[in-house]
């Protein structure tokens, strides 16, 4: 019963031929049936209804329905051949579509006729113009015949499309592609259909690329966002019914580091601290294996936390391991930790009590000798606390009773990584989740749905909110110049400041992948700076270039220093280290600061381009300033014109430090798939059309019938055709793994 579709695996080579079935395979990644019928429409145009060409951006591919208003043949001087010249317009906005030496194409490129045309959106001499579009010509009174096969329908679907096969040629292929549907089983029962009042999956899928109305559109769509949000918290729920069915080894508090270490807090914990601690503990001396998720803003004492979770666990007779994504924060992590364990730490050590423990960071550059020696200790129960990158993951790192996994920043780690150490340990651990930002609720329940989560809402008292100003270095440049007087200022009373660069060099385009950028972000961020394709931009910040600047000019006298990727593990680390001690006032830097980096001193951030950053990163690295007595300042310095999308990004950013409202802001534009952290390409993803944010109450209620379905099928055996879906989630997810790895 693995295929409860009849016909939905069918090749479409079998439905439109070879070559074709070559390029939707090629182009678009569409190999079967179902892959086809899953590629949707993005949008549909309205026969009669001009697309609206002033909303046009650049460099998009784009399929437009307009009418031609006049065509010209120009000769070119000195040169042999013509250009065909036609102008569309929607009735208000033009666009040229331009064509080299088809001056034939003049006679059925009449004045007066609507087309659609495809291509990419260029601009030549200021104008916006289509070059070489392929194009439809809507039939007019001559031909009517062909009009009823081409535009059955009064709503003809736009497809994600490419230059090879545009929209049309995609909307034929789906045509065929929907005559040769067989027998399509319903994952959604019948009670739930009805109640919600949906169309059945068959109908569903026909109406979503052919649609009778609009309405009738939005219905199909609904359903089959719905079927998403379905299987996806099917998958969830599952996991976490297979985990709460483990047992783990029984443990029993005991008096110890713990305490001790309590006593010499120089703070008292949060309301929210002592909550979470309580739930978490509440966890690790039962017999399930906990499955947390640690959630709360930016210095919200999340670490203190996990760090008392850790002692807690120790003093029971465990071990436990910090995992961090890298390297830099896995140093931090262990930096910190030692500072406030101190002796507690100094298992061995001459005068040290005997409820030390020993704390030691591993990671892919720490030498042969040393890793030995870590893992020996690891091995026979001594090491208390193993901190490390990947490098936890690796063969040979064996514990002797690992008790409790605590995660930083989830979203960089699969399930999969994280399951490596559980299945590697006699007992499946309890593991803890930081997350590097908030999560509003129902992503939470989204994306880890199959963990409990505890929420920190509060930030320790004392802490000076951080003041957040956007510079708009173009238009206002004296204020940049302040800002450079503002960090002698700072310096000058004795604290630290961070200068953050979008890269690391000025040719260098390679940190953008980690940037927090959706990818729609990201072309906007581009096109708005003027940079087009791939080309790496030229005069954009970086950090070889603002370090010998600044040191040499506007800070010249203040002790700056630089700190990228590229630099070796030791220079990173004398850095850091010589920052920490406050022998380097000023740090110019890229985001490998960006999470736990934790330098109280520090009072101020300039970021340079900011607009290159995603709203959860910028909040994440103004984090970094006003942890400790002064008031923190942050300043976003970037060239985009207000009113612009990115500038508006930047200014909800300065608006608030709430956390919470930031990410969701953030997560509103992304696909669910992004936000999973699998499957990049929508094409290829079995999430294609949820949205975290704006799907909410989608997936509140899928959660619901989730739950309900389950209930009573707990493994779906009465029905396959779920369960299939929710199959395919599992096998993406295991792809994506591999491919990281
Ligand atoms: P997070 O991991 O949530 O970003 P941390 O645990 O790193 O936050 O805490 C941020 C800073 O606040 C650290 O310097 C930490 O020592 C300090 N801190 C943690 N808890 C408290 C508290 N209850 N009162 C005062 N300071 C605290
Ligand atoms: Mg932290």
């Amino acid at each position: 019963m693995a295929n409860p579709s009849t016909n939905f695996t069918m090749k479409l080579s079998k439905i439109v031929g070879d070559r074709t079935a070559k390029a939707l395979l090629e182009e678009l990644g569409l190999e079967t049936l179902e892959d086809l019928l899953r590629h949707y429409p993005r949008r549909y145009v309205v026969r009669g209804e001009l697309t609206d060409i002033e909303a046009l951006n650049e460099e998009e591919e784009v399929t437009i329905l307009a009418r031609i208003e006049s065509v010209n043949v120009k000769r070119i001087p000195g040169r042999k051949g013509a250009i065909l010249e036609v102008i569309v317009s929607d009735g208000r906005a033009k666009l040229i579509l331009t064509f080299f030496n088809q001056a034939w194409r003049a006679k059925e490129l009449r004045a007066g006729r609507e087309g659609l045309f495809a291509g990419k959106v260029g601009l030549f001499k200021g104008k916006r113009q289509l070059a070489h579009p392929d194009y439809l010509l809507i039939p007019d009174g001559e031909d009517k015949a062909e009009a009823i096969s081409d535009f059955a329908g009064k709503f003809l679907p736009v497809y994600p499309a490419t230059r090879k096969l545009p929209s049309w040629k995609v909307a034929q292929c789906v045509r065929l592609g929907l005559d040769a549907i067989g027998e399509i089983a319903e994952p959604i029962p019948n009670q739930f259909l009805e109640a919600l009042k949906f169309p059945n999956l068959e109908a569903a899928i026909r109406q979503v690329h052919l649609p009778a109305s609009i309405e009738a559109a939005e219905r199909a769509r609904e359903r089959l966002t719905f079927d998403e949000a379905l299987s996806m918290q099917i998958f969830l729920i599952q996991r976490r019914n297979e985990i709460k069915k483990q047992r783990t080894k029984a443990r029993k508090p005991q008096p110890g580091i713990l305490e001790k270490f309590d006593l010499r807090l120089p703070f008292e914990l949060t309301a929210g601290q002592r909550r979470v601690s309580k739930e978490i503990e509440a966890d690790l001396f039962s017999a399930a294996p906990m499955f947390r998720l640690l959630q709360g803003d930016v210095g919200s004492g999340k670490t203190m936390v996990a760090l008392r979770a850790m002692l807690s666990i120790i003093d029971s007779g465990g071990q436990t391991a910090l995992l961090a994504p890298t390297e830099v924060l896995a140093q931090q992590h262990f930096k910190n930790f030692q500072k406030l364990l101190g002796d507690l730490a100094m298992r061995g050590m001459l005068g040290t009590s005997d409820i030390a423990t020993r704390i030691s960071l591993l990671t892919g550059s720490t030498s042969a000798d040393e890793r030995n020696e870590i893992l020996n200790a690891t091995r026979n129960g001594e090491m208390g606390i193993l901190i490390g990158t990947h490098a936890l993951l690796s063969e040979g790192v064996d514990f002797q009773d690992l008790a409790l996994l605590v995660i930083d920043e989830q979203h960089r780690f699969g399930v999969e990584q994280r399951d490596v150490l559980r299945n590697r340990a006699e007992f499946p651990p309890h593991v803890l989740v930081m997350t590097a930002t908030p999560i509003p609720r129902t992503v939470a329940m989204t994306v880890f749905g199959d963990l409990d989560v505890s929420t920190l809402d509060e930030l320790p008292l004392g802490r000076t909110p951080i003041e957040t100003h956007v510079i708009a270095a173009t238009e206002k440049p004296a204020f940049l110049e302040r800002a450079w007087k503002r960090v002698i200022e700072e310096v000058g009373r004795g604290q630290q400041v961070y200068i953050v660069a979008p890269r690391i060099s000025a040719t260098d385009n390679s940190d953008f992948s980690s940037f927090g950028l959706t990818p729609s972000e990201l072309a906007q961020a581009k096109r708005l700076s003027g940079e087009v394709g791939d080309t790496p931009e030229v005069g954009k910040h970086s950090v070889e270039e603002l370090y010998p600047n600044l040191r040499d000019g506007e800070l010249k006298g203040l002790k700056v220093s630089a700190l990228h990727g590229r630099m070796s593990t030791a220079e990173k680390e004398s850095v850091m280290n010589r920052f920490n001690a406050g022998e380097i006032q000023v740090l110019v830097s890229t985001t490998v600061i960006e999470v736990g980096v934790d330098v109280p001193n520090a009072s101020m951030m300039i970021i340079m381009d900011a607009d290159r950053f995603g709203v959860s990163q910028l909040h994440q690295l103004r984090g970094r300033v006003g942890r400790g007595a002064v008031p923190g300042l942050c300043l976003l310095v970037t060239s985009v014109a207000s009113g612009t999308p990115a500038m508006m990004r930047l200014e909800a950013v300065a608006s608030t430090t709430d956390g919470f409202e930031l990410s969701r802001l953030d997560l509103e534009q992304r696909r669910e798939g992004d936000v999973l952290g699998s499957a990049q390409s929508g094409a290829t993803s079995h999430l294609r059309l949820l949205r975290v944010i704006r799907d909410e109450e989608v997936i509140i209620r899928a959660r619901q019938v989730a739950q309900q379905i389950l209930q009573n099928d707990p493994e779906l055996t009465s029905n396959p055709a779920l369960q299939a879906e929710v199959d395919k989630l599992r096998q993406e997810e295991r792809a994506s793994y591999l491919e990281k790895k």
